[in-house]
């Protein structure tokens, strides 16, 4: 086992960047309630204040749009319950927050199919929309946690303009990695998690539109504007607006190098095993991420063949519950079984580097020869 880890698991959970450490630090040293009227109560109020402009900032949005919540599940649920909308139409490749969340308010929900890359079937979405049973409120990902692949999001804004209909947009895994605009997408809200763009867990933002009447979903406080009660995570909204500047400041110099090292690690993993599959490859995916499987080598042994090695990578879907399971995402994309309980998912983040790239392959080369030599004995 190599002594060196290798952490290819960005979107599960990032790496927690400096600068976010630093300033997570100082604010847990300087303390204090933003509510508070004294001169600490005031200091944890300026940082929150600036943590809100640096996030709106990453996604092209006005501070006071941002409502920060516990992280990117309350802002998607928070989304599908407050607007008032009578029915929800979902892409059939959402994450659980959503997929759940929609449940979870009890009003009609709607799947909108997707093809064999994972993209929404625009015609599918507007035949959902003419049935003209209240107003609808649509919620598609920015991009899939699992394969990466981007979906059309104005489009979608431009279809839901012709009938009425709202349109949310979980970004959780694009914020940071793209260029991703708020105003350009023209959606009425938008998610963001501050773990998967080098902030810490438990903290993340619903940004939501001038004008769109929202309802609290946690009440108990006058806290971001009576949009969400509770003392703010003040430390954990600093790490984030920290991360966030971060991201924002290097994000095409970052892009083009992540996308380098993702294309340079797919190329290395076909050199030696062409038949390897690879998921939505067919379509705009996120620089970071390669999703693929083999088609006679189930995740959990290539999972813990890669984690001796001292790769840290994960099934397609990595659920909660740590087993792996066949992937809901990939069998919507009609993936074929034995693919689909087979995904392996890598992707990169703001630190990964070519050597990262160099220990995935001598993995891989490893863990190929070892299923050679059973499969010829
Ligand atoms: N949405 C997507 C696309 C995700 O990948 C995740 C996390 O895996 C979430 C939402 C949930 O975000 P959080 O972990 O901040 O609750």
């Amino acid at each position: 086992m190599s002594p060196v880890r290798t952490y290819l698991d960005h979107n599960a959970t990032s790496v927690l960047r400096p600068e976010a450490k630093a300033a997570m630090v100082e604010t847990l040293e300087a303390g204090g309630n933003p509510s508070s009227v004294h001169a600490e109560g005031r200091g944890a109020r300026r940082r929150v204040d600036l943590a809100r402009e640096q996030v709106a900032m990453l996604v092209g949005a006005r501070p006071e749009m941002v409502i920060f919540t516990s992280g990117g599940t309350e802002a998607n649920n928070q989304a599908l319950r407050g607007t008032g909308a009578e029915r929800l139409i979902i892409s059939a490749t959402e994450h659980p927050a959503v997929v759940d969340g929609a449940r979870g308010t009890g009003l009609p929900v709607d799947l909108i199919a997707v093809d064999g890359n994972g993209m929404v079937d625009l015609e599918a979405l507007e035949a959902l929309l003419q049935a003209d049973d209240g107003q609808a409120l649509i919620s598609v990902m920015t991009a899939n946690n699992e394969t990466g692949v981007l979906q059309p999001v104005q489009e979608i804004v431009q279809l839901a303009g012709n009938y009425n209909a709202l349109v949310h947009t979980d970004a959780v895994q694009a914020a940071g990695k793209i260029t991703v605009s708020f105003p350009l997408l023209g959606v009425d809200m938008l998610t963001l998690s501050a773990h998967k763009l080098g902030g810490t867990q438990g903290v993340g933002a619903l940004v939501v539109r001038d004008g769109l009447e929202l309802s609290a979903m946690v009440l108990g406080g006058g806290q971001e504007l009576r949009r969400r009660g509770g003392t703010e995570n003040v430390p954990g909204i600093v790490g984030f607006g920290a991360a966030a500047a971060a991201a924002h400041s290097e994000l095409s110099k970052a892009q083009s190098k992540i996308s380098k090292l993702r294309d340079d690690l797919q190329a290395k993993l076909l050199e030696n095993s062409p038949h390897i599959h690879i998921f939505s490859g067919g379509a705009e995916r996120l620089p970071n991420t390669v999703c693929f499987a083999h088609p006679d080598m189930p995740a959990d042994t290539l999972l813990i063949g890669f984690d001796l090695e001292g790769v840290a990578v994960s099934s397609g879907s990595a659920c909660s519950s740590g087993k792996v399971a066949k992937s809901p995402v990939l069998t919507a994309m009609g993936a074929d079984s034995a693919l689909a309980s087979g995904a392996i998912r890598v992707s990169l983040g703001w630190n990964s580097n070519v050597e990262d790239v160099e220990q995935f392959a001598r993995a891989w080369n490893k863990i190929a020869a070892r299923h050679k030599a059973r499969k010829a004995a």
